[in-house]
């Protein structure tokens, strides 16, 4: 895996006593998904307060910051910056003040139009504080007709195109809801009285919960004191499921869209070891997204797993650099070869997906310096050929690898002795999807949703 990062996650709860801790728990579980910034908004007797800060979930919130959050209702958010810069003010939830009291709302996603719509409400007076999609949301909100929240809440997304999972809390209600498209996954559960929605189900097992179901595609619900109301208020749209969170995004011990991250990682690694054989003595993993997937390619063809690269999972944002020069140090930092495994050997590397192709260069330089004799790279996942518009944070088309060159150009240029990529047939195969209810754009093309640009003259255009 290149500098492919993930989008954000969100999780809620209503009608646990204590909520932000909940929340906090559940967003740690979550951090996979975001680690430049982390907040939680709760509410004790209508008032929401919030909290926020820049890093981990961990750095953010300590002992007295849970306590300064009082309350049996909270929504949280972690998050990488897909759309806004990385500031404090862009850290979600957004909590503000207007005519209708206190509102808060995070999401996960990137808005298609949100510069439209942005344009739009400029043009109408409205002020931008910040630069994220989600500020869209509640100025949509609040310029509605409608009269109620959760009215002017399905007027607000009735407009918003693209991949959303939104959080809302305000007054006594939590309101969850998921584009019609269904790109990112959000789930319902319950823990003991109280509710829980989460961008995956292994943030609701991590608090002890259980998942009720997943939230479907097109739907809102509504949480308060009566429990969960669902409505169908969105049109309905082809289901189209992101097939790259079952590859890289998503933690394993997770169910996405009702399947099993880690069997279907196991078997992609399977499948590759049936249609990509190579001759060798080891087959290791890129961790930690490519072990399951290594796994599955050592079961299948019968080739040794070992641990050739290890991880270094406490490399924090101030770490000093060596003052000289250290060939590939930025990779270095975060993966290590291991000689005892690779030395004098044959080795096969499943990885989850190249993107601009740098990391898995020097990872194939690494360990051709610890002793490989052959490099074989097996990759989970297709030749990415486009980027994702759709909330995760991808390269320009131009500096993605498989864009750039053909396989054997791709192999060339890692310096590998082969290479082989998963077809998108073979990655429907091994997650049990159809291609009919996936989103596989930047695989294949196939956008379901083409971004609407602003034109360079004012004038506005949609493609
Ligand atoms: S374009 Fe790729 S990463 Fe983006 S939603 Fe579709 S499959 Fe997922």
């Amino acid at each position: 895996m290149g500098s492919l990062r993930h989008e954000c996650g969100v999780f809620g709860v209503v009608g646990d006593a204590d909520a932000a801790r909940i929340t906090y728990l559940g967003l740690h579980a979550l951090q996979h998904r975001g680690q430049e910034g982390a907040g939680i908004v709760a509410r004790q007797g209508g008032v929401l307060r919030e909290l926020k800060g820049l890093g981990l979930v961990h750095e953010v919130f300590d002992e007295p910051a849970i306590r300064s959050l009082p309350g049996d209702a909270a929504i949280g958010h972690v998050r990488y910056s897909t759309a806004g810069g990385n500031t404090l003010a862009n850290v979600q939830p957004f909590l503000v003040q207007w005519r209708e009291g206190q509102l808060a709302v995070c999401h996960n996603g990137t808005l298609t139009n949100a510069g439209l719509l942005r344009d739009e409400l400029e043009a109408k007076g409205a002020i931008f504080g910040r630069s994220s999609d989600t500020e869209v949301i509640l100025h949509l909100v609040a310029a509605s007709d409608q009269k109620t929240l959760i009215n002017r809440l399905v007027d607000a997304l009735g407009r918003v195109e693209g991949a959303w999972c939104v959080l809302a809390l305000a007054g006594d209600k939590l309101v969850a809801a998921r584009d019609p498209w269904g790109f990112r996954p959000l789930v319902l559960g319950r823990r003991g009285d109280a509710w829980i929605v989460a961008s995956e189900s292994c943030a609701i097992e991590f608090v002890q919960g259980t998942v009720v179901r997943e939230v479907e595609p097109g739907e809102m619900l509504i949480l308060d004191e009566d429990g969960v109301t669902a409505l169908r208020p969105f049109p309905r749209k082809p289901r189209r499921a992101c097939i790259f969170e079952h590859v890289y995004f998503a933690r394993p011990d997770t169910t996405l869209f009702g399947r099993e991250v880690y069997p279907s990682r196991v078997r992609m690694g399977q499948v590759l070891a049936r249609e990509y054989p190579a001759r060798a003595d080891v087959v290791i993993g890129v961790p930690d997204s490519g072990t399951p997937a290594a796994l599955g390619y050592a079961e299948e063809s019968g080739i040794p797993y070992g641990i050739g690269l290890l991880r270094s999972h406490y490399v924090g944002r101030t770490f000093i650099e060596p003052t000289q020069r250290i060939r590939d140090f930025g990779v270095r930092l975060k993966l290590q070869p291991n000689k005892s495994v690779v030395s004098g050997k044959r080795v096969v590397v499943v990885d989850d997906s190249i993107v601009r192709g740098t990391t898995s260069q020097k990872i194939v330089r690494m360990l051709r310096q610890a002793g490989a004799v052959e490099v074989h790279l097996r990759i989970s996942s297709p030749p990415m050929t486009g980027p994702c518009h759709y909330g995760i944070d991808t390269p320009d088309r131009e500096d993605l690898l498989a864009h750039r060159f053909d396989l054997p150009r791709i192999r060339a240029f890692l310096d590998a002795d082969s290479v082989a990529y998963l077809s998108i047939e073979q990655l429907r195969e091994a997650v049990h999807e159809e291609g009919s209810r996936t989103c596989d754009a930047c695989f294949t093309g196939n956008y379901p949703i083409q971004p609407a640009q602003r034109g360079g003259d004012g004038q506005l255009t949609l493609f």
